[in-house]
């Protein structure tokens, strides 16, 4: 067989034309949404204030596998992806590893991030219902920035909450997101009721993806014609991204490999859930023999050190409940924190999986990971994402224990962007100024005791 390539591209015609459902291959399904007012579980319909409709439908659908991918979204796709497979044939020589290192490379995008894959299913169903206008949360600014290119390719208006620290700390970001027209707003803010009651409660308050989340989500339900669209953690987020895990499933299979480790980040969990989809299957299917390792901040480790929980999936306490790997929807993690991955909660879908032990999780501190990424950039030259490089690290660990042992495994891990808005994070780490925080038992109960009683 001739050497495997160091990138390896799929044609176009073998792109995926189906995203994969997971959960209707799962042998138990994640507990379901609660409506907060009457805790019976959500319907369809009850989501329709907040999601477009096909979005809902795609919400509470656990029984279609495969879900055709619209022409209009394929089209934009096709601009971007495929994705690269990447064999770390210089990160293996670096490591003297006997194991087999794979990437799947998302940061090649304007957006700099897998986020894309979701944002434009999302623009588009929205723009095919004619709905007016949307509205959503960001953090670090990856998913506003992605959100506002596909926004701004079918044509609606967008505005976006983005988290107070992030808007000062990344104004490139907003820069970016206004380059594509959308509306940045930093969060708490005064233009909606629930950022008027955070800000009064505490006005010097830095903001989090879960307060950001109130805002956007009230925006959207008292504005007619708008809607509401998250980045991560639901299950039609994880149902988009799964073209990640097809695309690299199917490039490996062309190469005669198959994974025995995948890795991945974990924030809210919809890079990892869309890279593992169709592999997970293989194990929960076929019984095939398959590792999945979640990767997550020491400082917001919600699957390795939460709770499996039913939370709000927001600070303000007004989206629906879901039973999840949570740190409590009032865990703010601490200022220190720089590398992404802040969310208190965790996908249902993988809080299942977890929960039943088809997968595990790991914590890693911040420096150790910064000290991965800059390993990773020097021999692979990709400069990545704090976010991915938390993937990086467990890679590197995997790979340098199959050199104790000797094993030639397999490992593939998702690198799911690029750093170029974190140079502030980079050069603390470069100066020697980053430091790590791990929460104590007490701080964790302290949000813990805020879980509502259900
Ligand atoms: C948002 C983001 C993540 C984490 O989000 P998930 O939903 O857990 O995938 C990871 N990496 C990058 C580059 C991101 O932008």
């Amino acid at each position: 067989m001739s050497k495997i390539p160091y990138r390896f591209y799929l044609t176009e015609d073998r792109m995926p034309k189906q995203w994969y459902n997971l959960r209707a291959d799962m042998p138990e399904q994640p507990d379901p949404m609660l409506n907060p007012a009457t805790l019976e579980p959500l319907r369809e319909e009850d989501l329709y204030p907040i999601f477009c409709k096909e979005l809902a439908h795609q919400e509470m659908d656990s029984e279609t596998a495969y879900i055709d991918i619209p022409e209009e979204i394929q089209e934009m796709y096709r601009i971007y992806r495929p994705s690269p497979l990447i064999r770390a044939y210089n990160l293996e020589k670096a490591l003297g590893t006997p194991a087999r290192i794979y990437y799947k490379f998302e940061g090649n995008n304007t957006s700099g991030s897998h986020k894309l894959n979701s944002a434009i299913a999302q623009a588009y169903y929205a723009k095919k219902q004619g709905l007016t206008s949307l509205t959503t949360e960001t953090g670090a600014g990856q998913w506003g920035t992605a959100l506002s290119e596909a926004c701004a390719y079918f044509g609606i208006p967008l505005t976006v909450y983005m988290v107070k620290c992030s808007y000062n700390q990344k104004p490139y970001r907003k820069a970016v997101m206004q380059t594509f027209d959308a509306n940045v707003i930093p969060s708490p803010s005064d233009t909606t009721e629930v950022g008027r009651r955070i800000l009064a409660d505490d006005p010097d308050t830095t903001g989090s993806l879960g307060c950001a989340i109130s805002e956007a989500v009230e925006k959207a339900t008292t504005t007619s014609g708008c809607r509401y669209v998250l980045g991560s953690v639901l299950n039609q987020v994880l149902l988009h991204q799964s073209i990640i895990g097809l695309e690299a499933k199917t490039a490996m299979e062309m190469l005669g490999e198959y994974p025995d480790i995948v890795i991945g980040c974990a924030g809210g969990g919809s890079n990892l859930g869309g890279l593992i989809a169709p592999f997970m299957r293989d194990k929960l299917v076929d019984k095939k023999d398959i590792r999945f390792i979640a990767v997550e901040p020491a400082s917001c480790p919600s699957l390795t050190r939460g709770k499996y929980a039913y939370d709000f999936c927001d600070t303000g306490r007004v989206t629906p409940m879901a039973r999840m790997y949570t740190l409590g929807c009032g865990f703010i993690p601490s200022a220190n924190h720089a590398g992404g991955l802040r969310y208190h909660g965790m996908s249902p879908i993988l809080s299942k999986l977890y929960h039943d032990g088809y997968m595990e999780a790991v914590a890693y501190e911040q420096t150790k990971v910064f000290e991965a990424a800059k390993l990773f950039a020097r021999v692979e030259t990709i400069l990545p994402a704090p976010e991915s490089s938390h993937a990086i690290k467990c890679a590197v660990d995997e790979a340098l224990k199959c050199k104790e042992t000797g094993e030639e495994k397999t490992i593939l891990f998702g690198l799911t962007g690029t750093g170029y808005f974190d140079m502030t994070a980079y050069s603390a780490f470069n100066e020697g100024k980053m430091t790590d925080y791990i929460p104590t038992d007490e701080d964790l109960q302290r949000a813990f005791d805020m879980l509502p009683k259900v």
